[in-house]
């Protein structure tokens, strides 16, 4: 039988070699690393992260990436096992040691007999006689390939702005000024309930910081100009730009958070640091993306109350991302429908984020592997998170595609992909309809469950196609 190849051996290309190998066919992984490195990568290792250590929330009866990852977990995902054995504290999320994370993959990959590495680039459209091949290679997918890739299917990639936030030695920051607590003391699966360093800032000192983001000396790229940044990562001084009161709403927010110091009064905006390595020796700024010049990142946030003598081990920056326009041009199991040798996976098709690229791997392996054992790859259904996710990539979104500018954007998982359920929610305990937040919850704990069934008989009819 013949290997399938598989082009970028990052979160999404190590899963689907993964399942690839799992359904009994063998796959063959070509990386450019460490040969050639993008931008945001470092190291030679496999599914590194390149920024955040966060899989974000854990919570699979509420959160939809929560249950992308309890999906992923029952469909023997390397990435979530890979995670479970990495874990850091957290709170509700679940955040990894990133070199012990990356170390575990690429060790369990190079263990797999089923699986061969081939460290080199893959610069143009893969040979001919590779029938078979998964295309993963990221939002900073090399020149070459993405140029073929463009050439061949006549369509502009598209380009925009991800952001990475600073990382600070924990020994450097001031902590008869900052407090450790996660929000409204939540401990989470992984978590104590006091994972987050917390720096307190009052309003004149708020409004001062809001001031020097607006004010402060940014990094411009002409070519790149016009670029719409994704909502859900925002430098933060853009977040600032759009109005005084953004970020004490946003990455700033002071709620379910108390100072503890003596004589200290209610912070009027707080900034959280998360844990970012096992040893708990640095911690990231959440949600500080920033295209701020070095300089003044230093200078401007280290004038944030207990961050005056911080050590930054990293600071923040921007970095492209290329994704297609895959409503139209994949089809319903992410083949190329011009070219339906190649598949693709990850963030190159429009997902966003770490555990999304990791999913669409999953069921770009999957789907790949049962095409060359000649059974039929059906798609999960529509209510699983993997499903929704899908949908979104290869055809839920219904805008204008042909006409006018581009309309499709990258997303993360969200209860929004879903279709609404229609089974009654519960009734309270005095038999009466749930409203506000209780509504809400029940809902989404609804979604959760008919996610976990249905997924449950995917997987079951899945394994009687293949007996
Ligand atoms: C700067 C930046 C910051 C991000 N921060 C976050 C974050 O904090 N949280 C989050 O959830 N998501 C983040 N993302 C988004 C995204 O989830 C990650 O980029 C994720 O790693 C995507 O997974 P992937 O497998 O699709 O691509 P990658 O993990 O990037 O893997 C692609 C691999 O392909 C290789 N490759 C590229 N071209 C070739 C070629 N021609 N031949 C051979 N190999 C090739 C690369 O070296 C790489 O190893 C960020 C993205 C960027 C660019």
């Amino acid at each position: 039988m013949k290997p399938i190849h598989i082009i970028g051996g990052g979160l999404a290309g190590c899963e689907a070699a993964w399942q690839i190998a799992a359904q009994g066919v063998r796959a063959i992984l070509h990386e450019m690393r460490p040969l050639r490195l993008t931008a945001a990568h470092k190291t030679g290792s496999l599914a590194e992260l390149v920024c955040s250590n966060s899989f974000r929330s854990d919570d699979h009866e509420h959160n939809a990436v929560g249950l992308l990852h309890e999906e992923m977990r029952r469909l023997n995902s390397l990435i979530m096992r890979a995670a479970n054995a990495n874990q850091v504290p957290a709170g509700g999320a679940l955040a990894v040691d990133r070199d012990g994370f990356a170390a575990a993959v690429t060790e369990a990959i190079g263990a797999n007999p089923r699986i061969e590495v081939q460290r080199q680039e893959i610069a143009g459209l893969p040979p001919e006689d590779w029938d078979s091949v998964i295309v993963a290679t990221g939002p900073l997918t090399s020149q070459p390939l993405a140029e073929a890739i463009g050439t061949f299917t006549g369509e502009n990639a598209l380009a925009f702005f991800d952001a990475i936030a600073p990382i600070i030695h924990r020994d450097s920051i001031d902590m008869t000024v900052a407090w450790f607590q996660s929000r409204y003391d939540k401990a989470g699966p992984g978590g104590s309930g006091i994972d987050y360093i917390n720096c307190p800032l009052t309003r004149v000192q708020y409004e001062a910081f809001v001031d020097g983001l607006i004010a402060g000396d940014k990094t411009t790229f002409h070519d790149w100009e016009g670029t719409p940044y994704f909502d859900g990562c925002l430098p933060i001084e853009v977040m600032a730009e759009r109005g005084r009161e953004t970020l004490r709403h946003g990455p700033m927010k002071p709620f379910g958070l108390t100072n503890p110091h003596p004589g200290t009064s209610k912070p009027y905006a707080v900034v959280q640091l998360r844990q970012d390595n096992k040893l708990g020796t640095l911690f990231n700024m959440v949600g500080f993306q920033t295209k701020l010049k070095h300089g003044e990142q230093t200078r401007i946030f280290c004038t944030i109350p207990g961050l005056e003598q911080a050590e930054f081990a990293r600071l923040g920056g921007l970095h492209r991302n290329t994704f297609l326009n895959s409503p139209k041009l994949l089809d319903a199991t992410l083949r190329l429908k011009a070219m339906p040798r190649l598949r693709f996976a990850g963030q190159i098709t429009g997902c966003e984020g770490y555990v999304e690229s990791a999913a669409v791997g999953l069921m770009a392996g999957r789907f790949a592997a049962a095409e060359r054992l000649g059974e039929t790859a059906a798609p999960p259904p529509s209510t699983t998170a993997h499903g929704a996710l899908l949908n979104h990539i290869t055809g839920g979104h219904i805008e204008r595609i042909d006409a006018g500018p581009p309309s499709y954007q990258p997303m993360n998982v969200n209860f929004g992909l879903f279709p609404p359920s229609d089974r009654a929610l519960p009734l309270d305990e005095n038999g009466k309809r749930l409203r506000g937040p209780a509504k809400a919850l029940a809902r989404k704990r609804a979604l959760c469950q008919r996610a976990l069934n249905d997924l449950a008989q995917w997987i079951g009819a899945a394994r009687m196609a293949a007996e």
